[in-house]
Parts: structure tokens; sequence; C-alpha cells
């Protein structure tokens, strides 16, 4: 681990295996930090913070810093990538594309760093001058999730940095190799020892040793909301911000004026691609009656082309299921749906073609005669499941597909431009995408309505999630 700019064993030399989920079988051993580890590490932090290497650097020196690190990353995108891919099973040309675009928000955000600027107050008393000047918190604890390691955690990272806040990072133990190799990249940009700290471990462990710990400044957590709420009330105790990326449960609505090639596509790649295994998974398809047809009659005709196979290879469409709980939890939201009634068209269990190895599959699942009150259509199920409901009117549309305690993302599919922004304002989720799904960028903040979190990721508001803002005033 990454302690201090020294790379340490963990206190007691425990390690954990790392699983290769497309083999079935562990392929790396990691240090199993302690909440002593935890303590060595905030400590660290808190003193790289007040340090004059990085709190008497200049914010542009910062950036600069965060510029190299983006270089770097740009060099070894797709060894990294190659590395996630071993570790959580998610496809390579995926895993790929997300890092060939890491650097960008470090450059974005390393391009931040000195624009970051205070106001003058024009206070209404003779003679006194007050200014406000934006602040880094601290220490930063970051916790992230296995399904885009380090994207989700650059997406934490490059502002925290550039706002001038040191860093403990809590990879997934899922996928924790990515996150040491990001950590030489750190090294080897010249980030002063301290600023970036990297403890490996398990969540019920460490994770409440992170958060509550007095030096700890600010919370970024990505995760599952009942994690997410744990963590929440948590540091709620020493009352530290806290920003909170969870579930969802987003739905792709496909009314009857829509493309429906382009409509079909966008449902297939947004719940299968990533074995719907992404916080934005379009797990639901709202589809009007009259082209309900039409609609099913294409999406099973595409759905059943889906590759499965070794994540590794390039033209391999669906991979495993990231983690043993994981694969068992997704053959128990199948289980239920049909015992609550809805009915499997395609897929329904685990796969078991011979391209599959011994990983853990499951066959890309769709459900039809799905009631929006049954647990497959509230729940975030974090697999290849597609839950489809026919709608009438665009009323009941939004009415389901507001209808869950998570608002993270939505899907249009119209040729009406009126339609488009109606929805795009009656949709209760951080996101909505019209006639697209699954677009990110490090320039659009990023981030959930109602219990998929609080908060916002990239973009220019990402960066106040790190500040805090100090008034001064000057009797003269
Ligand atoms: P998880 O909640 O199980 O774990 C997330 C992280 O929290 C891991 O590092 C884990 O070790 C840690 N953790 C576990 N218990 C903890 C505790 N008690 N205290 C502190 N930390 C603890 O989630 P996961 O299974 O790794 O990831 C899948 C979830 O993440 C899904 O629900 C998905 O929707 C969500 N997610 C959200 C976004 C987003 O941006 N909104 C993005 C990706 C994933």
């Amino acid at each position: 681990m990454l302690i201090d700019g020294a790379w340490v064993d963990a206190t007691g030399g425990g390690t954990f295996e790392s699983e290769n989920p497309y083999l079935g079988a562990a392929w790396a051993r990691v240090p199993r930090a302690t909440p002593e580890d935890v303590d060595r590490a905030v400590r660290a932090a808190r003193r790289a913070f007040v340090s004059p290497a990085w709190r008497g650097l200049s914010a542009s020196a910062r950036g600069l810093l965060l510029r190299r690190f983006a270089d770097l990353v740009a060099e070894e995108a797709d060894r990294l990538a190659e590395l996630e891919t071993r570790d959580n099973g998610k496809l390579i040309t995926e895993m790929r594309g997300q890092l060939r675009y890491v650097p960008q928000w470090f450059h974005y955000f390393g391009g931040l760093a000195d624009k970051i600027e205070g106001r003058v107050i024009p206070i209404d008393k003779p003679g006194v001058f007050n200014f406000t000047r934006e602040e880094p918190l601290g220490v930063v604890a970051a916790i992230t999730p296995w399904n885009s390691p380090l994207m989700l955690a650059t997406w934490k990272l490059a502002p925290a940095l550039a706002a001038g806040n040191t860093i403990v990072w809590k990879p997934s133990e899922f996928s924790s190799v990515s996150a040491l190799e990001f950590g030489r990249l750190f090294e080897k940009a010249g980030f002063p020892p301290g600023v970036v700290n990297i403890v490996t471990g398990f969540g019920n462990e460490i994770g409440g040793a992170l958060v509550e710990h007095p030096a700890v400044a600010k919370v970024a957590f990505t995760g599952g909301d009942r994690t997410g709420q744990s963590v929440y009330e948590l540091a709620a105790r020493s009352i530290k911000p806290v920003t909170l990326e969870l579930g969802g449960k987003s739905a792709n609505i496909v009314f009857e004026d829509a493309v429906i090639d382009d409509a079909v596509k966008g449902v297939v790649s947004g719940i299968f691609a990533a074995t719907g295994q992404t916080c934005i998974a379009g797990s639901r398809a709202l589809v009007h009656a009259s082209v309900y047809d039409r609609f099913m009659e294409r999406l099973l005709d595409l759905a059943r082309t889906a590759r499965m196979g070794d994540p590794a290879e390039e033209t391999t469409q669906v991979g495993p299921v990231t983690t043993r709980p994981q694969y068992q939890k997704v053959l128990d939201y199948i289980r239920i749906a049909k015992e609550e009634g809805a009915r499997c068209v395609l897929g329904g269990g685990p796969a078991s073609r011979p391209e599959c190895g011994s990983g853990w599959f499951v066959e890309p699942t769709i459900f039809t005669d799905v009631r929006p009150d049954m647990r497959i259509a509230q729940e975030e199920v974090f697999g290849p499941v597609l839950s489809v409901i026919r709608f009438d009117s665009d009323d009941e549309a939004v009415e389901i597909a507001n209808g869950t305690m998570f608002g993270l993302a939505a899907g249009v599919w119209t040729q009406s431009i009126n339609r488009a922004l109606s929805m795009s304002q009656r949709l209760e989720a951080g996101t909505v995408w019209v006639n697209t799904y699954r677009a990110v960028s490090y320039m659009s903040p990023f981030g959930g309505y109602k219990r998929s979190g609080i908060g916002r990721e990239s973009g220019l508001t990402a960066i106040r999630e790190y500040l805090q803002e100090k008034s001064v005033w000057i009797d003269t």
C-alpha cells in the first residue's frame, strides 16, 4: 500500500486474494489493511496537508502536477485497463475506453487549480474591507467501488487534489490492483509524500475507521445505497461533509415517435454492455403501447445476438458478473421476479455456454409483464436483467419513471423537441439523456437525485465539493 510516500505491507502482514471473475480463480494477493494502517495513512495525509511541500505549492504548480499525472496515465492507459479487466471482469473494450478518457479529468481539474478565486464583498460600512478565500478542506477520504475502479476514483481525486486537499483512498476489495498501480504514477509524477495514500482492504474492516477518523475532513463515496447510508450516518457523528454517488434504477423511455432501432440499441447497450454493472444501467425500459410489439421484436433479436465470453477478448459483448456474491444476488432477483409474476422472455439463469469458461456468467435476461411496484422494477439488481413496462401516455411514463426511490439517470427516445424538453424537466434524475445513453464527460456534472446520492462529480461544480469559503474582515 502507499502510505506517506512509501510502499508498505499491512500491519501484521495480512493479505487477501483478488479473484479474476472470468477464471473464477485468484490471480493477485493484496495487503489487507487494518484500522492501524488507516490511522497511519490519515496522519500522513494530514501532515502532508499542512506541510510546505503541499500547502506552499502554488496553485499553478499543483495544476502542473495533475497534468503531468494525466500524461503518465495516458501512457499507461491500456496496461491499467488490462489490470482492471482481470480484476473486475468487465470488457477490455470498455475499460480501455475509460482509461484513455481518464487523463482528461486530470487535465481539466489541473487547469482549474489556478482559477479558484475569492470575491470582494461591498460591505455597507465605511472603512471595512471584506473578501473571501476558497480553501481546501484537508484530508479527503475517497471510498470507491469495483465497477469502474479508476474512473470513479478519478472523479474524486482530480478535483480534490486540484483544490489543494490530500487523499486517503480505499479502493474496493474487488479491484485493488489497478489502484496500487495508479499510486505508482502519482509517485512518478512527483506528488510530495503523503498527498495521495492508498490503503487496500475490506470495507467492513477499515471503511468505518476511515470515515470516522478525526483528521478526515470530508468523505467522498461511491457505492451501494445501503453502504452509502451507513457512511453518511457515521460521517454525521463528526459533522463531516459527504459526497455520495449511489445506486440507480434508471428508466429508458421509448415514446411512440422514437427511432425504434436507435432506441433498441440504446436500451440493449444501456443494460447489457457492462453486464448491467453500472450505476446508470438502464434497468427499466418503459415502452409506449403503440410501438411495444415492434420494439420487443427488435429488442429480442438484438439481445439474442449478444456475444458472451472472455472479457479480455475485443469481440466479447457481455462478460461475467464481477463477484461471487453479486452473481448470487442477480440469480436471486431473477427468481424473485418470476415468483412475483413477471414473464421471462430471454435468459433467466446462469449461462453455461462453453465460451463462458468457469466464470460467473448470467444470461442476458429480459422480463415483460413487469408491474412498476415489483421488486425487479424497484431495486437495483446490478446485473444483466432488464424489466420492460408498457405505458399509454406521457404522464404515465413520468409517473413510472419517477416512481422509485432512486434518481440517478433517465433515457428519453423521441423525435419531438417539445417532448425532449418537457421530459428533461419532469424526470427526477441527475442526468437525462435524449436519444443517447451512458454518455459522461469530465465537463458535465454527474450525480443523483433522491436516494441516488448527494453532491456532483465532474464539471465546474465538482471542485466546490472540495472547497470551503472563508470570509475575511479588515477594518481599515
Ligand atoms: P459497495 O457499497 O459494496 O462498496 C463500495 C465501497 O465501499 C467499497 O470500497 C467497499 O469496500 C466500501 N465499504 C463497504 N462497506 C463499508 C463500510 N461499512 N464503511 C465504509 N466503506 C465501506 O458497492 P460496490 O458493490 O463496490 O459497487 C456497486 C454499487 O456502487 C452499486 O450500488 C452502484 O450503483 C454503485 N455505483 C454508483 C455510482 C455513481 O456514480 N452513482 C457509480 C458506480 C457504482
